[in-house]
């Protein structure tokens, strides 16, 4: 349940974008104010993630895997399916993006294991573990890392990665706020 979100959109992803990057809440990454980007983290020294398909965060509970609308025609392709025919068959509408289906067991419908669709998972999977909510607090990341194998391992992401990818989430968390 780690990678489903709980909580629909309250608005269109680019229009949110714009909001929060005119109310100085949000930045393209190379806008960065150098405070941000020069101010300790617990996680200076980067951090190791490797995920490890084990479907923790892909099954269980039901959720919100938010697919947008330019990640659909990526994702058709490789499943050679018309866009038309991928939308009917895997995703369901939410406000005006996607959410891809789930089992009734709330198993995310391209999981079998291991994701079929790993090289063009949505920005949602592909970001987590580093999203903004998680990187937080190093409590907050404490408990991430008790439910997901594939942190401590693998892969070194350094600070700067990591902020960016931070950055990145930080619209869809505002988004998520219940
Ligand atoms: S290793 Fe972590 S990110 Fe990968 S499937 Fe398992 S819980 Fe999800």
């Amino acid at each position: 349940m780690l990678i489903k979100r709980l909580y629909p959109h309250q608005a269109q992803r680019s229009s949110s974008a714009a909001l929060f990057k005119h109310s100085g809440l949000y930045f393209a990454n190379d806008e960065w104010p150098m405070t941000i980007r020069h101010r300790s983290y617990f996680f200076d020294q980067g951090i190791l993630f490797e995920c490890r398909q084990c479907g923790a965060c892909c099954t269980g509970d039901p959720g919100i895997v938010h697919v947008y609308h330019d990640e659909v025609e990526s994702i058709a392709r490789y499943l050679s399916e018309g866009v038309l025919s991928f939308i009917e068959k895997y995703l369901y509408t939410i406000n005006r993006e996607y959410g891809i289906k789930e089992h009734a067991d709330g198993q995310c419908y391209f999981y079998q294991d291991g994701c079929t669709i790993y090289p063009v998972r949505p920005g949602q999977c592909r970001t987590f573990p580093f999203w903004f909510e998680n990187l937080r607090s190093s409590k907050k990341w404490r408990q991430v890392s008790k439910a997901c194998p594939g942190i401590g391992s693998g892969k070194l992401y350094y600070k700067e990665q990591i902020l960016k990818i931070i950055n990145s989430t930080f619209v869809d968390h505002v988004n998520n706020i219940p």
